[in-house]
């Protein structure tokens, strides 16, 4: 049976993605080795990376005014490594808290400097997000996690501030376009819908490293991955490549514009069902920050719960059920997800 991969992250990939990975595991670009015993200094490497820079510069429209980097350590060490580089002792960053990551973002900021939390929706368990926030000036920068995978939220409008946004786009980067105006940086781990687990994407406007008094550890310091193109050390091949394959792949559908449409039309028809369905009811309410990209509900009666995940594990989708800390089901629709998969999730729901 076709399996629908609903999962958080690691998450969906397209299939012709998978498939041309597969056979580079085995013959990369019919040089009769592995993409996987290749030296990352060897011509077609160099390609790789070159061409994976490229298009993520092609599909965000970046200016050179943006390095473009390809990390390792995960989301979660760009929590520290974004504050290590930017924000000093003496100086203050505001942080707007929508979820567990925010919140982990936040405490590893504070070892470096004075954190203001501008906003949070922990009272309501984060099922919004906080309108209307009035933000200093002053501020070194402002952090915000603008899709909140675990809770089901995400920023629609971004806030106003004099200073850049500095921006945790895990589970939304290539979903939509950004006003790139507004934003110092931009971090993504790639496992959520860019690739597979083990690079971190980050975008960085290069005036505004630099700035600190402290000494930042070489491999620490993001204008050394600038100024060595992201090989200083061995980058992450593999996982370098696949994403360089699913941002061909996201060109060929039509770039970020046309992902954008498809992903609101793909929310759209699973919004519509739960607020329809009397057996289901949102997580988020409509106007308060619903994501595009991962879909939070909850049933109506809380005894459905197994019904329901066996209902659609039936159907062949898989990993919808809710994070720990939320509950009910999430359904994860990202850039890969094609319509024809939520509307089989739909059908479950109908059909329930
Ligand atoms: C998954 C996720 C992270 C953590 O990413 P790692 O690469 O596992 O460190 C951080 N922020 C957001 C928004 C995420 O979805």
């Amino acid at each position: 049976m076709k399996k629908h991969n609903f999962f958080a992250g690691p998450a969906i990939l397209p299939a012709s993605v998978l498939k041309q990975a597969a056979e580079a595991v085995t013959d990369f670009g019919g040089m009769g080795l592995s993409i996987l015993e290749i030296s990352h200094r060897s011509k077609p490497f160099v390609a790789v990376m070159d061409e994976t820079e490229a298009l993520v510069r092609e599909l965000l429209g970046l200016s050179d005014d943006f390095a473009v980097l390809f990390l390792t350590g995960g989301a979660s060490s760009e929590f520290y490594l974004t504050a290590m580089n930017l924000l000093d002792k003496d100086e203050t960053a505001g942080y707007i808290d929508t979820g567990s990551w925010s919140a982990k973002a936040i405490k590893e900021a504070e070892l470096f400097g004075d954190v203001e939390v501008l906003a949070s929706s922990k009272d309501q368990n984060y099922n919004y997000i906080p309108a209307d926030v009035k933000v200093p000036s002053g501020l070194k920068y402002v952090h915000i996690t603008s899709n909140n995978t675990i809770f089901g939220t995400q920023f629609k409008e971004w806030p106003e501030t004099d200073a850049p946004l500095v921006a945790d786009m895990s589970s939304e980067i290539f979903s939509r376009r950004l006003p790139l105006e507004k934003f110092g940086l931009i971090y993504a781990g790639a496992q959520k819908n860019l690739g597979p687990a083990g690079v971190t994407l980050v975008i960085v406007r290069k005036d505004i490293l630099g700035k600190v008094k402290r000494q930042i550890p070489t491999m620490l310091d993001y204008r050394t991955h600038i100024e060595k193109k992201s090989s200083f050390n061995t980058p992450p091949v593999y996982p370098i490549y696949v994403s360089m394959l699913t941002l061909r792949w996201v060109k060929e559908q039509g770039g970020v514009e046309a992902m954008e449409k498809q992903n609101e039309a793909k929310a759209k028809l699973i919004y519509d069902e739960i607020d329809r369905n009397p057996k289901f009811k949102a997580s988020v309410t409509e106007g308060t920050g619903r994501s595009l990209m991962n879909v939070c509900f909850l049933p109506t009666n809380p005894d459905d719960t197994d019904a329901f995940v066996k209902a659609a594990t039936e159907a062949g989708c898989v990993g919808i059920t809710g994070h720990r800390s939320v509950g009910g089901f999430r359904a994860s629709i990202y850039n890969s997800m094609p319509m024809e998969s939520v509307q089989v999730l739909v059908d479950v729901m109908k059909n329930f």
